[in-house]
């Protein structure tokens, strides 16, 4: 059980760089044990009409090691067609290493788990949600079917179902992407540290927990502050639209070989990293719990 999240921001990676970085930070946290693997990067899709190109994150998950599911990807890449060598200014990937709790070892079980077939939202969880029942019967009313036997996989459907029905339909979108992670925290009970990824907010990453642990990593190419661990030197640290390479980690390993600057992240904590930012929102769930979405039915 592990995750593990990297973005760059101004800094050019190719695909085979971002998928080294990523299974890397696997590695780092293959000591804690796992029985399947799994990651989500974008592909590219490029519309014909000027330079409108879009993303589109694909997913690949598989049981057993990770030099297996490494192995796979690198081959599943090519032959998807998409180009290795591709540079990226921006992109956003996310990695997890599972222990099942809930649903045996499987593809369909690992993580990322997934919003749907066109993966809106995807979710790499650590822990376990405890109200999950409730929360999967109270989605399949409203149409969803889910695919795997995980607590998981309710999260990333809680996270589209508040999206379609608190946008007014017109893909205007009202709520920005932290706005709908809290709407999903309130009604999560449990253990957790979860990292998003979505097709409808490209290029961010949201990071939050609950009783497990998560870090931030801040590589900045400008500045060369070391140890900055409270999150006002990483305040200082951070300036927006500077060029950074940014981690989320369940696991201090992962992070030491990219950085001293390191963030702890704490229980309630919602980290939004967007257009080189990094915002850091509280969420007090005590006072935030409470039945129903704001502008829907009631779970
Ligand atoms: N409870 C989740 C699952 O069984 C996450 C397990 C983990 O922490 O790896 O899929």
């Amino acid at each position: 059980c592990g995750i593990f999240a990297y973005l760059n921001y101004n800094v050019t990676k190719d695909r085979r760089s971002i998928l080294e970085i990523l299974f890397n930070g696997l590695k780092r946290l293959e000591y804690r044990g796992y029985d399947s693997a799994g990651i989500s990067i974008d592909l590219i899709i490029i519309s014909n009409n000027n330079n409108n190109n879009h993303r589109s994150p694909l997913v690949f998950r598989q049981e057993g090691n990770i030099e297996n599911l490494a192995k796979s990807v690198f081959q599943e890449v090519a032959s998807i067609d998409l180009n290795l060598e591709e540079s990226f200014s921006v992109h956003a990937g996310i990695a997890h290493t599972r222990w099942a709790t809930h649903g045996e070892p499987a593809p369909r079980n690992s993580h990322p788990q997934s919003s749907g077939p066109e993966n809106e939202f995807l979710v790499v969880h650590n822990g376990v949600i405890t109200n999950y029942k409730v929360l999967k019967e109270m989605l399949v009313r409203h149409g969803f079917t889910f695919e795997s036997e995980t607590d998981t996989e309710v999260i990333p459907k809680l996270a589209k179902y508040v999206f379609d029905n608190t946008n007014d339909g017109e893909g205007d979108h009202s709520m920005t992407f932290s706005q709908v992670v809290f709407e999903v925290m309130r009604h999560l009970e449990g253990a957790y540290a979860l990292i998003f990824k979505s097709k409808l907010y490209p290029n961010e990453l949201i990071a939050c927990k609950r009783g497990s642990p998560l870090l931030l990593g801040v590589k900045e190419l400008t500045d060369t502050v070391s140890n900055g661990v409270s999150i006002n030197e990483v305040k200082c640290l951070i300036k927006n639209g500077q060029p950074k390479e940014l981690f989320f980690s369940s696991d201090p390993q992962a992070l030491v070989e990219h950085t001293k600057n390191v963030l702890m992240i704490e229980d309630g904590e919602v980290v939004h990293l967007k257009d080189g930012g990094v915002s850091l929102l509280k969420f007090d769930h005590e006072k935030t719990k409470s039945g129903g979405f704001a502008r829907t039915a009631s779970v």
